[in-house]
């Protein structure tokens, strides 16, 4: 079938409207105004999410650097901040006891910093952009990255409207070819757009080791007075992450009756039925939370990766017609978990080295080059540097990950290796022989009951994500070869999507054609857009592509 698609053009297409693609429409309208010998390069910002921040999830405790050197007043603008932080501590949990550090390591800290929700941060961050006229267009998204021998020259949207099979159906509206002088992928956190860069040009990731994430589950909670200040920040290691697996839990006091609770965990885990969703519902369970929600009221839940890898496993930062900003350059400090503030300022030194190519109308490769090297002389770098051993010192589990990671400190982030090699997560999953051979028992999936009231299963947390899709259209979790995951991955894995993927989208079930044996079954109008499925595949056979833009999660206070 042959499709006519409209062409729009601009000078600046920024795919995804997150800390990092506002804070570029921002600064970019800043130096404009500071300059305006440069006429302002016209903008078109979009986001997939049915509203900006619909898509915008953290934990999240943020580091104002970023948003003060963006937007000096925003106190006084009233940026929704939920909370400063008021007292910070770092918990080991067992199983039945709670271990609180009589200290916190300084590069822990979190004096001065705030609890945030994002997706309220990003609307507010709209506003101001669109206060100094650049619109922000909701609900595109985009599906494929155009590049043309060796350029990126802009992006496709979604096709609408068309039925499971593919076959346009009587509202079928083709997507559009936006052409731009540069893209910029501010996707978040392992963007279908993102990842095809990397594929289409091998360059940016040539010298980059493989990327590692965190799948983190999260629920928002009202809970009666007098259970957590406003701004108390509690980080738990131990219980109930085995201690050869990476990951860790938090409680952060959004109001004196408001909670954000999470659970992240490590998708470079050898347990094939490694269960963000479970562990976290378990976690929950500890006598240490249950004084915290016990008697409260879940609000809202989601869940997202995390990429955690660091300064290592960030890609090159600009290609032709390209560059890369926030989350979709793996610009996360993985020792504090916070990447709101890397974001904001990844966007912002994208803006000075756009302005400086719209200065000279020359967007050629070596004008964005200058965006790289804004970056390699900026706090960001140097912050991310710092702790760019982070995640590799936890290899051989928490306790020598814990002494690796106070070598760092004193070393300045080198500790007792430097860059060490490490693989894609989904390589360190181990076939059920062999975690039996490891670890002399079968793997075991985390057993935690829900009673749908403190427990929460899939089902009832996507609900709770406002997570809506259109049922015709085709699935957007294609999957190469299903034989694959009903025969082979049945038998050697026990099908881990069933398990990691935190909305309950795969399941197996009961195969008529086959009695006795499983099949897989898809439920993508469940899925929260996390990607936890495109990255832990062990046969990488999952890929995760955009369903109609406005689709996914309608995250609230998240
Ligand atoms: Fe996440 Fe994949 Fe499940 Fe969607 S289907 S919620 S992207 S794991």
């Amino acid at each position: 079938m042959t499709v006519e698609r409209d062409i729009l053009e601009t000078d600046i297409l920024i795919v995804g409207a997150g800390p990092a693609g506002l804070a570029l429409a921002y600064h970019l309208a800043t130096l404009a105004e500071r300059d305006n010998s440069v006429s302002r390069p016209e903008i078109l910002l979009m986001d997939k999410g049915s509203y900006v921040g619909a898509h915008a999830m953290s934990g999240a405790v943020m580091d104002p650097r970023g948003l003060a050197e963006l937007i000096p007043d925003f106190k006084e603008r009233e940026a929704p901040l939920s909370a400063p932080v008021s007292a910070d501590s770092f918990v080991f949990l067992t199983a039945n006891g709670a271990l609180k550090s009589p200290f916190m390591p300084p590069p822990l800290k979190n004096h001065g910093n705030y609890v945030i929700s994002l997706n309220k941060l990003t609307g507010w961050m709209t506003q101001q952009v669109v206060a100094k006229g650049f619109d922000v267009y909701a609900g595109m998204a985009g599906f494929d990255l155009l590049v043309e021998n060796g350029r990126v020259t802009g992006i496709q949207t979604v096709d609408m409207g068309l039925d499971k099979d593919g076959t346009p159906r009587s509202n079928f509206e083709p997507g559009s070819i936006i052409k731009a002088k540069v893209t910029v992928l501010a996707e978040g956190v392992h963007g279908s757009l993102t990842r095809q860069a990397f594929e289409k040009i091998p360059e940016l990731t040539r010298d980059s080791l493989p990327q590692s994430y965190l799948t983190g589950v999260k629920e928002v909670w009202e809970v009666p007075k007098g259970r957590i200040k406003a701004g108390e920040v509690i980080h738990t290691v131990g219980w109930p992450q085995p201690r050869h697996e990476y990951g860790g839990g938090w409680i952060y006091g959004m109001s004196e009756t408001m909670v954000s609770i999470g659970y992240a965990v490590g998708l470079d885990s050898p347990d094939p039925t490694n269960d963000p969703h479970g562990k976290f519902q378990l976690y929950k369970t500890h006598s240490f939370i249950r004084r915290i929600l016990e008697g409260g009221t879940m609000l809202h839940y989601g869940a997202k990766t995390t990429p955690v890898g660091g300064y290592y496993s960030m890609p090159k930062l600009y290609h032709d017609g390209l560059l890369l900003c926030g989350d979709s350059a793996g610009m996360l400090n993985a020792r504090k978990l916070k990447g709101v503030h890397l974001a904001i300022k990844s966007g912002m030194l994208a803006a000075e080295a756009l302005f400086e190519a719209a200065r000279s109308s020359d967007y050629s490769t070596a004008m964005l080059a200058k965006y790289q090297s804004n970056f390699d002389s900026s706090w960001a770098r140097k912050e991310l540097y710092e702790v760019r051993n982070f995640h590799a010192a936890f290899e051989g589990g928490l306790w020598a990950g814990m002494i690796h990671a106070g070598l760092q400190i004193v070393t300045g982030g080198r500790g007792l290796f430097d860059r060490r090699r490490h693989k894609a997560d989904s390589a360190y999953m181990m076939k059920i022989a062999d975690y039996q051979k490891r670890f002399g028992r079968p793997p075991q999936k985390v057993a935690v009951k829900f009673d749908n009231s403190y427990t929460f299963d899939k089902v009832t947390d996507v609900y709770k994500s406002g997570t809506m899709h259109e049922e015709h259209q085709p699935s957007h979790l294609v999957i190469a070869d299903l034989d694959i995951c009903n025969n082979r991955c049945s038998e050697e894995y026990g099908n881990p999507c069933q398990h990691f993927c935190p909305a309950s989208v795969y399941n197996m079930v009961d195969d008529a054609g086959r009695p006795g044996r499983k099949k897989l079954e898809l439920t993508p109008s469940n899925c929260v857009h996390c990607k936890t499925c495109d990255i832990a595949d062990p046969y990488q056979i999952i890929r995760w592509v955009v369903p109609q833009g406005g689709e996914g999660p309608n995250y609230t206070n998240c």
